[in-house]
C-alpha cells in the first residue's frame, strides 16, 4: 500500500494504475463503516485508494477539530487490512496552500437547513474538499456513507452540476448491535451517555413505524414524536424531521405517491457530543 501526503505523488501513484478505481474519502478514526465502504468500492473497482485527512474547513468554531481523533498508525493498518491500493494523507498545506484565492462551492438549495442550519459553513467546507479530493483522484467512483445522509445528496448535487466524472455511490448506514450509528465520535461517549445515544436511533424506529405500519401521514406528528423520543433519552435536540429523499423539502404529507419514500433525519446532543443519524422509509400502502 502506498502513501502520498503531496498531491502531485498521489497522481502519479494514481495514474500508474490500470483499471477502474475507487475513492474512499475519511478523517480517519476508521471503523466498520468506513470498512463497509471500501468493501463496497473494492467490489466494484479494480483498486481502491482511501484519502485520510481531517478538513479543517467544513468545522466551525467551537467545534472538534482539535480533539478529533487521530490514531494514525491504527487506520493505515486498517486500510492495510482492507486491501487498499494507495492512501492519501495530504497536509492542511498541501490542500489549503496559503495565500491561494479562495474558491466557494455551494449548494444552497440542499444545503441550507438541517446540518447546515446547526453547522453554518459545514457544507461549504465539505463541497470544497470533496471536490478536490474527486479532482485530484480523477477516481470512477467515489463512496460516501448514507450516514451523513445530506452530505451523500449534497456531494451527489455537486458532482452532477460540476460536470465531474467520478460516479457518487451512497452506501447503507453500518450500526452497531442496539442500533446506534457507528460514528469516529462514539468513542467520546462513555457508558451512560452511550445509552442516552440510542435516543437517536429509537426515534427513528418509531417514526419507521409510525409511518410503515401505522398509516401516519402527517409530517410534524412524526417529527414531534422523535423529538419525544430523543428528549426522553435526554438528547437535547437539534432537529427532528421527515423530508423528501432527494431534494430535502419540507413535506405537508406523507403521501403515497412518494415512491421513493421519506427521510426522516435526527441530530442530537448527548452533553457536548453531537450525533447525527437518518432512515429511509416507505409509504404504508
Ligand atoms: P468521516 O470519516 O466521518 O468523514 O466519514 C467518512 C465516510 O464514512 C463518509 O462518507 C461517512 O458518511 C461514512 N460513514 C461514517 N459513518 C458511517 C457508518 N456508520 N456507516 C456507513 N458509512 C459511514
Amino acid at each position: 500500500m502506498w502513501i502520498a501526503e503531496s498531491i502531485d505523488g498521489f497522481r502519479t501513484q494514481r495514474r500508474a494504475l490500470s483499471g477502474t478505481v475507487g475513492l474512499v474519502p475519511t478523517m480517519g478514526a476508521l471503523h466498520a463503516g468506513h470498512l463497509s465502504l471500501i468493501a463496497t468500492a473494492a467490489e466494484a473497482c479494480d483498486h481502491v485508494v482511501a484519502s485520510l485527512f481531517v478538513n479543517p474547513t467544513q468545522f466551525g468554531e467551537g467545534e472538534d477539530y482539535t480533539r478529533y481523533p487521530r490514531p494514525e498508525a491504527d487506520d493505515l493498518a486498517a486500510l492495510r487490512h482492507a486491501g487498499v491500493m494507495g492512501v492519501f494523507k495530504p497536509t492542511v498545506e498541501a490542500m489549503y496552500p496559503p495565500d491561494t484565492p479562495i474558491c466557494e462551492v455551494r449548494v444552497p438549495a440542499l444545503a441550507e437547513e438541517l446540518e447546515g442550519r446547526c453547522r453554518p459553513g459545514h457544507f461549504a467546507g465539505v463541497c470544497r474538499v470533496v471536490a478536490k479530493l474527486l479532482n485530484i483522484a480523477e477516481a470512477d467512483a467515489a463512496y460516501f456513507g448514507r450516514k451523513d445522509y445530506q452530505q451523500w445528496r449534497i456531494v451527489e448535487a455537486m458532482a452532477a452540476d460540476l460536470c465531474i466524472a467520478t460516479r457518487i455511490v451512497g452506501c447503507p448506514t453500518v450500526r452497531d448491535a442496539d442500533g446506534l450509528a457507528l460514528s469516529s465520535r462514539n468513542q467520546y461517549l462513555d457508558a451512560p451517555r452511550r445509552q442516552r445515544a440510542l435516543g437517536l436511533s429509537k426515534a427513528l424506529r418509531e417514526a419507521k413505524m409510525l409511518i410503515e405500519q401505522a398509516g401516519e401521514t402527517d409530517p410534524q406528528a412524526v417529527e414531534h414524536t422523535m423529538r419525544q423520543v430523543m428528549t426522553a433519552h435526554r438528547v437535547v435536540v437539534d432537529y427532528a424531521a421527515v423530508r423528501h429523499p432527494t431534494t430535502l423539502a419540507q413535506l405537508d404529507c406523507i403521501e403515497p405517491s412518494l415512491t421513493g419514500g421519506v427521510v426522516a433525519l435526527v441530530a442530537g446532543s448527548v452533553d457536548n457530543v453531537r450525533l447525527i443519524d437518518n432512515d429511509c422509509m416507505g409509504v404504508a400502502s
